[in-house]
């Protein structure tokens, strides 16, 4: 089953411990790979999060499947961090598997835009989840009128433009923020996107194990949607831990969140649509 949001078609899966994985098109990229699904076979960027296996486990069939049935070489994007695990996880799978695998492992710099295609980019941030774990952020390209030149009219401008002159500049906008699987110092810097995608794997009652194994409660996602530590007009809450039922977390949320101004969706086997219950 598919979402749509704007302009933005997303289908996935995400259930703690068994399986992450979203397609977002525009750009057409998955944003990792931890559950097999036949509609991976076309798209050949992916960033991967961090390499736990809920998260990576289907990457050598999305290689496979694009070079063998479309030529296609998948670039895949993660932290410098990964690259190592994943070079290691990868030869291993072509072993298994009796061929080449044919692909490209982009390490990205923390902060910097990487363009893929005319219109979109990739930022990443590292955070504490695991020793390869990253925030990922798809920004947009658009062109916007530099400063100096805001004032002027609409024909002045054009009078600029056929001088030669360069009067627009070139901005990234954040559009989607995916932080895959991720602990409370996500917290530590503010966020604002369009979408935003964050772990949401436990519920208060075991806050101490959110701890432990470096995740958030869905408790904890509200009050940084309160506190506008995360700013943003639809949030998804995904990875939950296959031990609770959807009910429970929407009587969860309940107590915590009154008018959101904000779309919510718990997603897990398919989106869950929250914000008729508020
Ligand atoms: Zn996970
Ligand atoms: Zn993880």
């Amino acid at each position: 089953m598919k979402l749509s949001i704007g302009e933005y078609t997303i289908k996935g899966y995400s259930r703690g411990g068994e399986g992450t994985w979203f397609k977002i098109t525009p750009p057409k990229i998955l944003l990792d790979a931890g559950k097999v699904d036949v509609s991976m076979v076309g798209v050949d960027k992916l960033v991967i999060s961090h390499t736990h296996l809920d998260h990576v486990l289907a990457l050598p069939l999305v290689i496979s499947w694009n070079f063998l049935r479309l030529s296609k070489v998948v670039s895949i994007f993660c932290r410098d961090t990964a690259v190592k695990p994943l070079l290691e996880y990868l030869n291993a799978s072509s072993v298994l598997d009796g061929r080449s695998f044919k692909y490209e492992l982009c390490p990205l710099r923390e902060g910097e835009v990487f363009t893929i295609g005319d219109n979109w980019g990739i930022k990443i941030y590292k955070h504490s989840h695991h020793y390869t774990s990253i925030a990922t952020v798809l920004v947009k390209k658009k062109k916007h009128l530099k400063k100096k030149y805001s004032h002027l009219s609409g024909r002045d401008l054009a009078h600029l433009k056929s001088k030669g002159v360069e009067v627009e500049e070139t901005i990234f906008t954040d559009e989607i923020i995916y932080f895959g699987d991720c602990g409370y110092d996500v917290f530590s810097k503010k966020w604002r996107s369009k979408i935003v995608f964050i772990d949401a794997t436990f519920l208060d009652s075991e806050k101490d194990r959110a701890r432990l194994y470096n995740h958030l409660t869905v408790e904890e996602v509200v009050y940084a949607l309160n506190e506008k530590i995360i700013e943003c007009e639809t949030v998804i809450l995904h990875h939950l831990s296959w031990r609770y039922k959807v009910d429970q977390v929407i009587q969860s949320l309940k107590r915590y969140i009154s008018s959101p101004t904000y779309d919510i969706y718990l997603w897990a086997d398919r989106p869950y649509c929250l914000s008729e219950f508020f």
